[in-house]
């Protein structure tokens, strides 16, 4: 008989939003009065900006007349978005980029998990704690994670802690990793590391040549001066690293899917023969290969944000979630709680107050003020007595969330 894929049967199963949405589920039929406040999903809740909204429609027209119909695109994105993302995303900022280095998808979610079909199983790999969890879970399903713990954590990887015990900046490992993944402004904690100290983790690479993947999903909602828009900021990352760019959380398209991926020439790894092999074509054919490309429609709408209008627009988004999130940040120091994140990310991350686990409190939260949270220790083991809220939210609801934890 056929054979499974063994590594996806190591894989716990994913537990955590269920989990949290059955907690929610039960309380709720127990309470229907009950208003909750949901503060957990990190998903936005502010419709598309009108300069998108403008776009897409005009593209649906295109699609309406032979004359301008769109079938099969490019596989690496249309040339009309790529040169807009070199000019803004990076030319602007005083980086260099080539248009051959982009690869656009349908969001940084596939690609930072796709990415590993381009490196060999026998790498060891490094993640920050507590992390995004498709970093983890898609090397485990290629056969790079080895066993897991009874600690919960996967053999074949080195977790760096983010603690408040190091200001939640991660150490350098000590197992010699090969590749290392780092997500800044990061999800859960809302942190983010300096220009000096991603230099430190980019002159880390250099020196033990590591690939570094960087995962900028949150970039725009940096607003601190002294924190990189860009891995590429820093003086030789293009060499080491590879960096993920999302328009879902910069822009509202979670539900319409568009992210790049850049891929610098510069870049290369060692084959089994020990020769040096550049990655941006392994990339390129493996794109070409099993991706088609993403829609018209939705690049259209991401042009769009490339305008003046469009750049207002999303902006003044994401100074209302960042708003939001300043007004949490203030109300959980109020009411006594200790938090970090919120500055430069829609994340404010959260310690548990008198020791209760991640879970407990995430109890209390929802049957003591109807507030949803999502519990820090699903992001992997250092998240245990943390909980993650996001300034996703109405800035009413966020007032009021704020208001019932401070009686
Ligand atoms: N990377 C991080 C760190 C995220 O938090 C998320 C979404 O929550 C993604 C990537 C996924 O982005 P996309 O919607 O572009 O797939």
């Amino acid at each position: 008989m056929f054979k499974v894929n063994d590594n996806f049967t190591k894989l716990p199963s994913s537990y955590l939003f269920s989990e949290v949405a059955r907690r929610v589920r039960a309380y709720t039929e127990a309470h229907p009065e009950a208003e909750v406040i949901r503060m957990g999903i990190g998903d936005v809740t502010r419709p598309l900006c009108p300069a998108v909204i403008d776009a897409l429609h005009r593209a649906v027209d295109d699609e309406a007349r032979g004359e301008t119909f769109h079938g099969y695109g490019p596989e690496q994105g249309y040339g009309f978005l790529i040169s807009k993302i070199v000019e803004y995303d990076y030319r602007r900022h005083g980086i260099n980029v080539a248009e051959d280095e982009v690869f656009v998808s349908d969001g940084a979610k596939s690609d930072t998990g796709n990415i590993g079909d381009i490196l060999s199983r026998a790498n060891r790999i490094a993640v920050t704690d507590p992390v995004y969890p498709v970093y983890v879970d898609t090397n485990v399903m290629a056969g790079r994670a080895g066993e897991l713990q009874p600690d919960g954590r996967w053999s074949n990887i080195e977790y760096l802690p983010c603690t408040a015990e190091n200001g939640f900046v991660p150490l350098f490992p000590t197992g010699e990793p090969d590749v290392i993944y780092l997500c800044y402004p990061n999800n859960p904690t809302g942190t983010t590391l300096t220009r000096n100290e991603l230099k430190g983790w980019v002159d880390y690479c250099r020196k033990h040549g590591s690939l570094l993947l960087f995962d900028a999903a949150y970039e725009a909602f940096i607003r601190e001066d002294d924190v990189p828009h860009s891995i590429y900021e820093i003086e030789g990352a293009r060499e080491v690293s590879i960096e993920f760019r999302s328009y879902s959380k910069t822009a509202g398209f979670t539900g319409i899917r568009l992210g790049y991926t850049v891929v610098p020439k510069e870049l290369k790894g060692r084959d089994a023969e020990g020769n040096l092999v550049a990655l941006n074509p392994l990339w390129r054919r493996r794109q070409t290969t099993k991706f088609n490309g993403a829609s018209y429609l939705t690049q259209r709408g991401a042009e769009a944000l490339y305008s003046e209008e469009g750049q207002r627009q999303v902006r003044e988004t994401i100074d209302y979630y960042l708003a939001n999130a300043a007004v949490m940040r203030k109300g959980l120091s109020e009411a006594g709680y200790e938090c970090v994140g919120g500055v430069n990310s829609p994340y404010v991350w959260v310690k548990t107050p008198k020791g209760m686990t991640s879970w407990e409190s995430f109890d209390r939260l929802l049957e003591d003020y109807h507030i949803v949270g999502t519990p820090g220790s699903g992001f992997g083991p250092s998240g245990e007595g943390y909980f993650r809220l996001t300034a996703f939210n109405t800035l009413e609801n966020t007032v009021k969330a704020m208001s019932r934890l401070k009686k």
